[in-house]
């Protein structure tokens, strides 16, 4: 049988930080399944086929990757794919009281899957999908933090606000 983990999150847009936790999770498990959420309490940049899109562009030289989205409730998702791994990324301690409940909460619905924290790599640790949207809104360089793909993406979404503004 093999050993299937759902990697969740909002990829709005996806960033190395998290391009890295899915190369080092396809070394460890038999198949990825990088699980982009459909319905967000977050107002999203991307639509949730933009999000799905360009996570399956770049990640697609992994064989044993796949992007899917999910509606509704993580559980049910992880236990239709029978997985057993929820594989969540740490960036700081600030992350962790969120993910810990989270990972308690997915237990409890799912006992079956549990949640794998991942470190960051060093230099990832500051890299979040709101603050690259806010950067590249504000007109920033973002390319050493994403795929060329999304910041492509990036300024044909945001960058035209930015040059509004001006
Ligand atoms: P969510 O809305 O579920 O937090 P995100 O797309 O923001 O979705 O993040 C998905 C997962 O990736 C989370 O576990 C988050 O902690 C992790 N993550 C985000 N950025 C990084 C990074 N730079 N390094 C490691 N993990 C990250």
């Amino acid at each position: 049988m093999s050993n299937i983990a759902i990697y969740p999150g909002t990829f709005d847009p996806i960033t190395n930080g998290h391009g890295d936790i899915v190369a080092r999770a396809a070394r460890i498990f038999d198949h990825v399944i990088v699980a982009v959420a459909a319905s967000t309490a977050k107002n999203t940049a991307f639509s949730t086929d933009e999000r799905v899109d360009l996570a399956q562009r770049i990640l697609g030289e992994h064989k044993n990757v796949e992007v899917r989205r999910f509606e509704g409730l993580l559980a049910h998702f992880v236990r239709d794919c029978g997985a057993k791994a929820v594989l969540r990324g740490l960036r700081a301690v600030s992350d962790f009281e969120y993910e810990f409940q989270l990972a308690g909460m997915n237990k409890r619905l799912v006992p079956e899957a549990d949640t794998i924290f991942m470190p960051t790599t060093e230099h990832y640790s500051y890299i979040s999908s709101s603050l690259i949207r806010e950067i590249a809104s504000l007109g920033g360089d973002v390319t050493e933090f994403v795929h060329p793909l999304v910041c492509e993406a990036l300024n044909e979404r945001l960058g035209k606000r930015a040059a509004h503004k001006k």
